[in-house]
């Protein structure tokens, strides 16, 4: 059984139900990027993920990401072809020969020496001179400005409201039409994650820590978040590469010390957007994000455009079940006990360990206390034993533990029976279960031996 989640993202690579099936065998969670289409296209993507999982008998949650204030270039007659060199002038209103950014900031926000990069890497410029209302750059190399492409200034403080009103309104989107997780782009403290949380309702909110200001502000965030995502493509636009390795790990780090699961994204086999097979430094930057502690790994591009999304999610899955194996995780990195319940979830945590049981069982209302078990890294899996498909999709970020159907239950005697049923038909040998009374949730008071 694979422990890391598999995050992808839908598009048009994937779109067809062949295609999508194979994926799908693979993926835990699926992705909707809110930043491209509309709530038609949404949707539309949403019924087919959930027919096909349907069709193949599993469950696949659905993260909802919300598009955040991004910069872009204005509405453009034409592409704007730029060669290495050359001076290229930018500014925040309509100007005859300039490239218009729709960003009241831009020239308060650029420094001479900072880098603009527009499109991903498509253009990049360096900040010659700064005027009112005007940045003189020169370009770093040979690219193309077109309509509406993502600006990013490297190194600056974005002065954008962040959620936008726009994010609000496609949280409460997300919330009542059956998303399971809701991602927060650009968020910079943990007001932010207040704030969406409110019109999400009762969605799990993940913050995508891809500024500045969010690394400053990164133990607040993760307090205050269900999830954490490592959104490497625009943080790397914030610091630099260099740095990102770093970012990374403090990221990764905070959210264990906290219990709180950690998605690695972006650029995990993007050869692979061209070529069937990934290279030996994607291999190995599958395989240190899970010996760094991520629970999760999320593809973008290699499943949105790429030529070849079926063997990305096949190579991730078969490299990530290696990578497990010799992964050995620090597992007093962990939350304060607190409860009870966090009191049992470690013991049953050390116990699994010393006496090498071969699973752990968790009969749960809403998947707190296997959620818990989790993040404590014990080397035998955790089995949820869940009556609700919605508690089994939330499950779907965190590392170790796979649900099981069970029948509703509202007895002791119930919930044992349910409990045996499965280790027999599991054929597990030795095992713990972890419980609580079946009425009730949060309030896991049990910790049982088994051995057949
Ligand atoms: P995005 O987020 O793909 O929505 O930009 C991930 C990232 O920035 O890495
Ligand atoms: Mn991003």
């Amino acid at each position: 059984m694979l422990k890391t989640k598999i995050l992808v993202t839908y598009g048009p690579a994937i779109s067809r139900k062949t295609v999508l099936r194979e994926v799908l065998k693979h993926a835990d969670t699926v992705r909707i990027n809110f930043s491209h289409m509309n709530e038609e296209y949404w949707l539309d993507a949403m019924k087919s993920v959930k027919a096909c999982a349907a069709s193949l008998g599993k469950e696949v949650a659905l993260l909802a990401d919300l598009p955040g204030p991004k910069i872009r270039i204005a509405k453009l007659d034409s592409p704007i072809e730029v060669k290495r060199g050359e001076t290229v002038k930018f500014s925040s209103e309509p100007r005859k020969g300039c490239v218009e950014v729709m960003y009241r900031a831009l020239a308060s926000e650029s420094k001479k020496g900072m880098i603009i990069d527009i499109g991903d890497g498509n253009a990049q410029f360096k900040v010659v001179e700064v005027k009112e209302k005007e940045v003189v750059c020169r370009a770093l190399n040979n690219g193309v400005v077109s309509s509406r492409k993502g600006v990013s200034i490297m190194g600056a403080t974005l002065n954008l409201d962040v959620p936008t009103k726009r994010d609000l309104e496609l949280a409460r989107f997300a919330k009542s039409n059956g998303f399971d997780f809701v991602a927060v782009s650009y968020v910079r403290s943990a007001e932010e994650i207040i704030k969406v949380r409110e019109m999400a309702g009762d969605l799990a909110v993940i913050a995508k820590i891809e500024t500045t200001d969010a690394l400053r502000n990164l133990d607040g965030i993760v307090r205050y978040s269900d999830g954490i995502m490592v959104a490497r493509g625009d943080l790397s636009m914030q610091v630099r590469l260099e740095h990102l390795p770093e970012a990374q790990r403090r990221i990764v780090n905070a959210s264990r010390l906290q219990g709180k699961p950690v998605i690695v994204a972006t650029q995990l086999l993007t050869s692979m957007l061209q070529n069937p097979t990934p290279t030996r430094a994607e291999a190995n930057d599958i395989a240190n994000a899970i010996m760094q502690g991520a629970d999760c790994l999320m593809l973008s591009d290699e499943t949105i455009i790429g030529k070849y999304p079926v063997a990305a999610v096949r190579f991730l899955a078969k490299s990530a079940a290696v990578a497990e194996r010799f992964a050995v995780h620090d597992n007093h990195i962990h939350p304060k006990i607190s409860s009870v319940s966090k009191a049992i979830a470690f013991a049953a945590a050390d116990l699994a360990d010393e006496y090498k049981t071969d699973c752990i069982f968790v009969p749960t209302r809403r998947g707190a206390t296997a959620k818990t078990i989790s993040a404590l890294r014990p080397h035998t899996q955790i089995i949820a034993l869940v009556s609700d498909k919605r508690v089994e999709r939330s499950l779907g970020i965190y590392y170790g533990i796979r649900a099981h159907e069970i029948k509703h239950y509202s007895t002791m005697d119930q919930m044992w029976a349910n409990v045996n049923s499965v280790a027999k038909k599991l054929m597990m040998k030795n095992y713990l279960v972890v419980s609580g009374s079946p009425n009730l949730s949060g309030n896991t008071d049990t910790l049982k031996y088994v051995e057949r």
